[in-house]
């Protein structure tokens, strides 16, 4: 066996699809040929638009029906164009988080890298969007090793994401080398990959890679399904391989109107996660990133979703509902209360302790109460 056709096939392969990339409204097929809001919007491009990229096997899952679920992500419309006055570039304020440049170290822990900010597909609901598709490419070789020293310089950090944009854009041999110098820098630390490859570009997951990526352990895998119709055959097999290279994977849903703001389709896509062995970790409420308002769900939307999912699936299947406050606040989990609040009391065997029972009500609504001793200081 010739040691070309080895390392060479499977690499050609996802690198011919990527090259199939489609990037302007006249390549996309006449069957899924452009809406009214969809032309609207390719017919004056504006400077400020995310920029428009879609692989034909994505493009493929589209079926019938203006809103349909994967045509929303992938295709732009001129709903874009309508920026809300507290809706901007940089929600979450990357920019004043950013110690080193693509580092945003917003937490204590952990930091997260914008290693590239080329993306297979670009999908509409970005909220990364002041970085993603500009064009400034892969990280050089001197900011990268800006980065690893601020790595070293930093022991508490004790996880580094590599995010973008999407890192796994980027050729074997690049994300090797970036690989390499973080573990040089930090032989421990552990490396959080986000990727939406599995799920847009799912050749992209092969043996080479899932083989560099376990050479590099610990390595964790986030990537973002976010309608069970995107579970196909072949982003299964992507999930699976790198499950059986070791690598756990996670998921991180967005919460998106018009494409799984229902509680059938998420209780579905994450019961079909957890068979898949990757674990629903974050459903994401949408920030608020500018020209996003058409995808937003309202809050309290949100939360009687994830309650009506919280009485009908295991916990495996559960996520953490989140939002990542605007302004820099990091994530907090929104979850609905079932603490009710607490009383006092005395013991309820006659005893004469003081005593605090915290009250709660159950997922089917009932009441119940935990009872603690009162502590006196
Ligand atoms: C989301 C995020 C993280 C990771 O947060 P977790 O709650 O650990 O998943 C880290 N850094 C930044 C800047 C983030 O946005
Ligand atoms: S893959 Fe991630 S960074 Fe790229 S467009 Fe989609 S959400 Fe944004």
């Amino acid at each position: 066996m010739s040691k070309n056709s080895t390392c060479f096939g499977p690499f050609s392969s996802w690198m011919e699809e990527r090259a199939k990339t489609i990037r302007r409204p006249e390549d996309i097929p006449l069957s899924i040929a452009p809406l009214r809001k969809e032309r609207d919007f390719f017919e004056h491009p504006r400077k400020e638009d995310l920029d428009f990229a879609v692989t034909p096997y994505y493009l493929s899952l589209i079926e019938e029906g203006d809103e349909d679920p994967i045509r929303r992500q992938c295709i732009p419309s001129i709903e874009e164009r309508r920026v809300l006055p507290w809706e901007n570039a940089d929600p979450l304020q990357d920019l004043s988080h950013s110690p080193v440049a693509r580092l945003v170290h917003r937490y204590k822990d952990r930091t997260l890298l914008m290693v590239t900010d080329e993306c297979a597909v670009y999908c509409r609901h970005c909220f990364r969007r002041h970085f993603s598709g500009g064009r400034r490419g892969g990280i050089g070789t001197s900011e990268l090793s800006k980065v690893t020293e601020y790595l070293k310089n930093h022991s508490e950090l004790s996880e580094l994401l590599l995010s973008g944009g999407d890192p796994l854009t980027l050729s074997d041999g690049k994300l090797q080398r970036i690989l390499e110098e973080v573990r040089k820098a930090r032989p421990g630390i552990v490396i959080r990959l986000a990727s939406r490859l599995p799920v847009v570009l799912p050749a992209r997951i092969n043996k080479e890679l899932t083989l560099m990526l376990r050479s590099f352990s610990p390595v964790y895998f986030v990537t973002q399904f976010n309608h069970p119709r995107e579970i196909t055959e072949k982003s299964a097999a992507a999930a699976a391989s790198l499950v059986e290279a070791g690598i756990p994977v996670l998921n991180q849903a967005v919460l998106l109107r018009g494409v799984n703001d229902n509680t059938a389709v998420l209780g579905e896509l994450f019961r079909r996660l957890v068979a898949l062995r990757v674990f629903p970790y974050y459903l994401l409420q949408g920030d608020l990133a500018a020209g996003t308002s058409h995808f937003r769900v309202p809050l309290s939307r949100g939360l009687e979703i994830v309650s009506e999912l919280r009485g009908n699936l295991s916990g495996l299947a559960m996520p953490v509902y989140a939002l990542d406050l605007p302004g820099g606040g990091g994530k907090v989990p929104l979850s609905e209360n079932y603490l009710l609040g607490k009383r006092e009391g005395v013991s309820p065997r006659g005893g004469s302790e003081k005593m605090e029972f915290f009250r709660f009500t159950s997922v089917e609504g009932g009441e119940f109460e935990y009872p603690e001793e009162k502590v006196n200081n």
